[in-house]
Order: structure tokens, then sequence, then C-alpha cells
């Protein structure tokens, strides 16, 4: 098999929506296809991808690096010994002659390749990229469904406390039993009082997390730590700046309650920093790493190689995402469950058309790859790629 064209597009995220640093207006995210010379019912198998949401678009590190490397490679020198294209291979070879450490913009352009190798060799395959998943990284067989919660509760304009429940209680009409919304974007008092609105839909502190997007430093971290204790929330997240390990020891010395991080490490040198070095708690804190930003599943598996002989259960990761990659990741992977952005972030935040979550719970189907043929406004702009 060989690579015949690899194209890649900037799509625009449709979501006017801000959290504590991040107005979601002008973000965009790089939609790929690695079209093959293998001919499947009449035309060139593909595979399909993007790098998940929130990094913008790659497309100048894809075309001016990692592309024209996969392109010019020996075509044998990608291939997996039973002659599908491997994913660390592909990755591999996307990084040659890029130097160790930074990773930054970088991770996510490769993420993009890696995952689309997924989504081939599975379709290939005729299954979905979670039976994939989970065979290639020796698991006994994917989760047949997948704990999702909502993450919405993001600063709209005007919209008020009453507004945040009344958003809320949408999500549990849809099926979720645990919420997320964002703090630091308010003052504590404001965002204390966000957090009682949200309570009264969610109905302990065990079904609602908060989300601060690394907006504090160790001081205000601590005064919102202060606060939010007696609340017993599901997670206080990325309080501080993602790689300020000390600033999260230093918290976690102090706040009792489960701490999340993990969305903007994109290695499993970072990760590996955060478990020896961030005052991790290996009974309770969550770790949100996403495959989509972050090399692919190939890195995603090094990280957590990490982790487990320290002592962190994979069940304890909840990556970053509320997109396809993401649920098949943890389907395969077996993980503890992902976000959900319920209406937001489309075209590509969301799972298949029709897909419906039960109590917190989203059965995986048997659509071959990620599925993305199943969900309409994401495969229009796969479509559009291809021409
Ligand atoms: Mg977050």
């Amino acid at each position: 098999m060989k690579i015949t064209r690899i194209i890649e597009s900037p799509v625009a995220l449709r979501s006017n929506i801000s959290n504590a640093l991040v107005n979601f207006s002008e973000h965009t995210v790089s939609v790929l296809a690695i079209v093959t010379d293998r001919i499947v019912d009449g035309r060139p198998a593909v595979g399909l991808a993007f790098n998940s949401i929130g990094r913008y678009a790659q497309s100048g590190i894809l075309s001016a690096r990692m592309i024209p490397r996969l392109l010019k490679a020996e075509p044998d020198s990608l291939l997996a010994p039973d002659g599908t294209l491997s994913p660390e291979r592909v990755l591999a070879c996307s990084l040659r002659n890029e130097k160790p450490g930074g990773h930054g913009d970088r991770a996510c352009a490769a993420s993009a390749l890696e995952m689309a190798v997924w989504d081939l060799n599975a379709k290939l395959a005729g299954e979905p990229a979670s039976v994939a998943i989970a065979r290639h990284f020796g698991r006994p067989a994917r989760d047949d469904r997948v704990a999702v919660y909502a993450a919405g509760g993001y600063y709209y304009e005007g919209q008020g406390a009453r507004g945040l429940a009344d958003e809320l209680r949408g999500y549990q009409q849809r099926g979720f039993t645990r919420f997320k919304i964002k703090i630091g974007g308010a003052s504590l008092a404001e965002d204390l009082h966000r957090i009682d609105a949200a309570l009264e839909v969610a109905g302990s502190g065990a079904a609602l997390a908060v989300d601060a997007n690394g907006r504090f430093d160790l001081q205000e971290a601590l005064a919102y730590g202060r606060a939010l204790a007696p609340y017993g929330l599901m997670w206080y997240e990325e309080p501080g700046d993602p790689l300020d390990y000390e600033l999260h020891a230093a918290l976690a010395a102090e706040y009792a309650g489960p701490l999340a991080t993990g969305e903007n490490l994109f290695s499993h040198q970072d990760v590996k920093n955060l478990v020896c070095f961030g005052g991790v708690r290996t009974d309770r804190d969550v770790f949100q790493m996403d495959p989509g930003l972050s090399y692919g599943l190939t890195e995603y598996a090094r990280m957590l190689a990490e982790m487990e002989p320290r002592g962190i259960d994979r069940r304890r990761c909840y990556p970053h995402s509320g997109q396809l990659l993401g649920l098949h990741a943890v389907s395969g992977l077996g993980l503890g469950g992902c976000e959900a952005y319920p209406g937001i972030f489309q075209p590509l935040g969301g799972f298949e058309d029709g897909m419906q979550v039960e109590n917190g719970w989203v059965a995986m189907s048997d659509a071959p790859g990620f599925g993305f043929e199943r969900k309409s406004n994401l495969i229009n702009e796969f479509a559009r790629l291809l021409g």
C-alpha cells in the first residue's frame, strides 16, 4: 500500500463562546485525508481525521514539513508487517529532522496524520476504530459504552446564573448526569453564584466539575481552592498554567479534592514530569491528555506507560475532546470516559448523528473507522476536502 495524496484544509469552529482565557470565534481545526492506492469498491481507500479542538488548524506545519516527508518516504518504510500503514512509522516519519522537546503546535499537526492512519486501517478491516485500537494495544476488547459528561457552562454575554442553570437542565434532558462549567472568567463571588446555580441542576458536587483553563497564579488558585473545597466537586480543572508543576503541587498539598489537568500536555515526557513533580494524588486526580492534540494514539500509549507503573489507573484518564476521535480512544484503550460538548464546537464537536446519551453513557456503534460517515455536518467537510 502506498500513500498517493495527503490533503489538509482549515475548518472554522462555529462557536462564539469564551472560557477564562480564550474566545473561540476565530478558532480553526485542520481536517485531513490520507489517500492511498488501495482500491475498495472502485475507489481509493482514504483515512480521515482532524487535530481535535482548541489549538487551531496546523496547515503550515503539515504542508511545509510533515506531508512532504511522508510523500517522499519509501512506501514500504511506512508499513507494518501486515502490510497496513503503521501509525508508529507514519508518526516517526512525519517527525524526521525535528529536535526533541517543545511539544506545541507540532504535536497537534502530527496527531491529525497519525489518527487518520487509524481511520484508514479500521475501515479496511471493516471495523470501528475502537476495536482496532483495543486489538493493537493488546486489550481484550473495546468498551461497548463510554461514560461522558456535558462540558458547557462557558461565559455567554448576559446569560447570568439562571441561564446557566437552564443550559445544564437542557443537557440533563439529553441524558447527561454530570456537568462541567467554566470558572475564572468572572470574579470569585460571581463564579460561586454560578456554581450554586449549577448545583441546583447537578444535585451534588460529585456531579459537577469546574474548569479554570489555566488562568490562575498560585494565590488565585489557592483562593478559589479554599472557596471550592466545601462543595466536594467532581474535580477542579487546570487551575494554573499546565506546565507549572510547582503550582500544581502546592495546590494539591492544600486542596483535598480531585484536581484535573493534562489537556495541554502533548508528550509523554510532559506527563512524566506532571506525575513526578506535580504533587499528583494517584487515588483521586484526573488526567485529560487528548490524543488528537498530542501526536496521536502512539504517544498516548507512551503516556499511559509513564502513568501506570507510577500507580495511576487508566480509568482516571478522561481525555479532553468531545469528539469522535476521543470517544474511540476511550473505548479502545479502556479509559475512564470523556467530555462531550452538546451542540457546540460544530462541525467537529460531538459524536455520530443520533448517538444518544443515556444516564451519562454513550453506546459505541458498529460504524467502520471513527464513524465520521455518520456525522453529517463533519462528513460534508471531508467530502469538500476530497473534492
Ligand atoms: Mg479544560
